[in-house]
């Protein structure tokens, strides 16, 4: 046997035009399916498997499941109706048990394909029995030199194709291609082949000729396992790496400022909050960078517990920053952390895209005994001691390049599952190794933590601060809207205040002519109560206006898009009415749940929905039993699919070809696993 490989290159990587057999053209058709290489074609994964030794008699097919029979052409004809504009071509099996019509609609040209006498595998459920009808059924034609070994009387790989490129032909590429190069197929990692699983070899070749339709299961685990465990060696490769190599800036201070705020905070931390602060402030003095994920449910308090983390930081001499991810939140954290802070001597900037301000504490503000940092006394800019403490709050405009700030020592990042995972590591970049907190609200089951999490340490704020109003939640249709009305009226006429979130996700033109029409009927409908609007396209000084006249109860009800799905925090609000709630996932439904329910008044949270289908029903349901986040990611991953549930969180993770993240839970915690174990014995 010639070698292909020229030597010294990786076998694997011989690209597929210097196998016999692939002309340009079939190179070309193979790279529109991303198959260059040996490598790429050996892990291209069938769509699903045919059992070629099991076919059905086509006088039992049925129409539940779809199955494989296969007969020979007794007629075929194409019908030509509407003047020639509409077609049908039909091809008319039979297997001796009965006869099967394979129908092809405005398709002529299928017609080329088949011949009188021709012997087909024919693989779909039946559409009708009187004939027994087939409608687009995918089919095969047996050829006289077909290898029985590669598409017959057995478990057969069918593809995904592109255009010209027939699966017979690509089944017996991957066949060569196997037999050629399966010894170069080697363990990747010789010490953690889990022996449970097939080796590495085993599993390529039984992805695309398993014995039984069961092994190529086992293959895809065993080549799942392999994509999560690369991606756990790199997560947790890289944490390591991080802590061998970096010294982090001691940030865990010293009580001055942390004492005065909490005096004058108002309220006391609950357990859960004094809880998650002693293990940031283990973090901040270890040594080594803090890389730790905060996750509560909406409202359970997790801006304290920022401004205590800041305080640390600050307190050690050190700048704070916190981005967040709505230039809403950014205003609306900029005046707490401004209230909270410039009493303490801390300055408060803000940057934006909209804008830059400051809030300079009064002179002599110095809380504590401690009262002129070093700086102040011409030390110099030796580490730590800066005068005064500055804190920098932002959008993601604080990642642009201007954004240096001197002597970073904690970056917080609110609202993480807003950003994505790279705009996470540019933040960090800026500085030196400062330590990192970022929070989030929506609880990401484990396991799909330790794919986008992996490198954190985890924190949970497991209970809500007391004294809460409870929250109902009713479910109704549009019908029920007048008597909605009537009772939001109701609770305005008490003082309460209400949101309403307009549907519309996007922000485009139309969007906004739909939202401020619906602005003007809200306004007359609602009247004399005062409705405002806000969205994501408003100016800044427009919609600071807005927020804040809700805020100070000059305006009654706010309607809204998404733009306040996080963080804002008016705790008289206790209405929340979402039109068209079905066009929302469930755990973004619970995070502008989160708006209500803040303050000591009972909340009321309307999903007017399409109620039209029992799935739409019984999906908004999980919403009226529980108001548990965790319940609620759960029943939204499982819904939606990891794909669309975690949407830009996943931006930074790689395509699984094998893996799912939904499904191989166990394989991903056993990944977890092996990489560390791997990692602690390889130096
Ligand atoms: P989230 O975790 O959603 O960011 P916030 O930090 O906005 O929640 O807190 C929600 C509300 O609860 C705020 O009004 C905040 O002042 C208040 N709060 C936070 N901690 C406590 C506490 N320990 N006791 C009482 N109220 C608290
Ligand atoms: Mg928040």
């Amino acid at each position: 046997m010639s070698h292909v490989a020229a030597p010294g290159v990786e076998p694997l990587s011989t690209p597929l035009a210097a196998l016999p057999g692939v002309g340009p053209e079939r190179a070309a058709q193979l790279a529109r399916l991303g198959l260059r290489t040996i490598g790429e074609l050996l892990l291209h994964r069938p769509r699903r498997y045919e059992d070629r030794r099991r076919l059905v008699p086509i006088a039992r097919l049925g129409r539940d499941q779809a199955a494989v029979a296969r007969g020979t052409v007794v007629a075929l004809g194409l019908k030509r109706f509407r003047g020639g504009a509409k077609s049908v071509f039909e091809l008319i099996l039979d297997d001796g048990t009965a006869r099967l019509h394979c129908r092809w609609w405005n398709l002529p040209y299928m017609q080329r394909y088949f011949a009188q006498g021709d012997v087909v595998l024919v693989y779909g459920k039946l559409c009708g029995f009187k004939p027994r009808a087939i409608d687009h059924p995918e089919t095969e034609v047996v050829e006289e030199t077909d290898e029985p070994s590669i598409h017959l009387n057995r478990v057969a790989p069918v593809y995904p194709l592109t255009e010209g490129l027939p699966q017979r032909w690509l089944r017996a590429l991957v066949w060569r291609a196997l037999a050629r190069f399966e010894a170069h197929l080697t363990e990747p990692r010789p010490g953690l082949a889990p022996p449970d699983l097939p080796s590495r070899a085993a599993a390529i070749r039984a992805l695309h000729f398993p014995a039984e339709t069961a092994d190529a299961e086992r293959a895809r685990q065993r080549l799942a396992l392999d994509e999560f465990l690369d991606l756990q060696l790199a997560i947790q490769g890289r944490r390591k790496q991080l802590f061998a190599h970096a010294s982090s800036l001691p940030c865990a201070g010293d009580n001055r400022l942390i004492k005065p705020f909490l005096k004058q905070l108002g309220f006391e931390l609950t357990a859960a909050q004094t809880a998650v602060l002693r293990e940031i402030r283990r973090d901040l003095g270890s040594g080594r960078p803090m890389r730790r994920l905060l996750q509560g449910d909406v409202g359970s308090g997790k801006t304290v517990v920022a401004a205590c983390s800041a305080l640390m930081a600050l307190e050690s001499g050190y700048r704070a920053a916190l981005m967040v991810p709505t230039e809403i939140l950014a205003d609306q954290h900029f005046a707490t952390f401004s209230r909270w802070f410039t009493p303490l001597g801390v300055e408060v900037h803000l940057r934006t895209g909209a804008r830059r301000t400051s809030s300079a504490p009064p002179p002599h503000a110095q809380a504590g005994s401690d009262a002129g940092p070093a700086a102040a006394r011409g030390a110099g800019p030796a580490p730590g001691r800066l005068n005064p403490p500055q804190l920098t709050l932002g959008t993601h405009a604080l990642i642009e390049a201007g954004f240096v700030p001197e002597n970073l020592g904690l970056v917080i990042i609110d609202e993480q599952h807003k950003f994505g995972v790279a705009q996470r590591e540019q933040f960090v970049r800026k500085g030196h190794y400062p330590h990192l907190l970022v929070m989030t609200a929506t609880p990401i089951p484990r396991t799909l933590g330790l794919t986008l999490y992996g490198d954190l340490d985890i924190s949970v704020i497991d209970r809500l601060p007391a004294g809460r109003g409870p929250v109902k939640t009713f479910v109704r249709s549009a019908e029920r809207l007048p008597k909605v009305w009537e009772f939001i009226r109701a609770k305005l006429a008490i003082g309460r205040q209400a949101y309403v979130v307009y549907p519309r996700v996007t922000e485009g033109d139309d969007d906004l002519k739909a939202v401020t029409k619906e602005f003007e009927n809200l306004s007359q409908q609602l009247a004399p109560f005062r409705v405002g609007l806000v969205h994501g396209r408003l100016r800044a000084e427009q919609r600071e206006r807005v927020m804040a006249d809700f805020r100070a109860n000059r305006l009654n009800v706010l309607l809204a898009t998404t733009v306040i799905e996080v963080g804002v925090d008016v705790p008289n609000a206790t209405v929340l009415l979402v039109e068209n709630a079905e066009q929302f996932g469930l755990a973004q439904l619970h995070q502008l749940r989160g708006r209500i329910g803040r303050g000591g008044h009972p909340g009321y949270c309307i999903l007017v929905a399409d109620l039209q289908t029992p799935e739409a029903r019984q999906r908004l349901k999980v919403l009226e039993e529980t108001a548990d986040g965790f319940r609620i990611s759960e029943a939204d991953l499982n819904l939606r699919g990891p794909g669309e549930f975690l949407g830009q969180q996943q931006s930074g993770l790689p395509p699984f070809r094998f893996g799912d993240l939904q499904r191989d839970r166990v394989l991903i915690e056993r990944a977890h696993q092996l990489a560390a174990e791997w990692l602690a014995r390889t130096p």
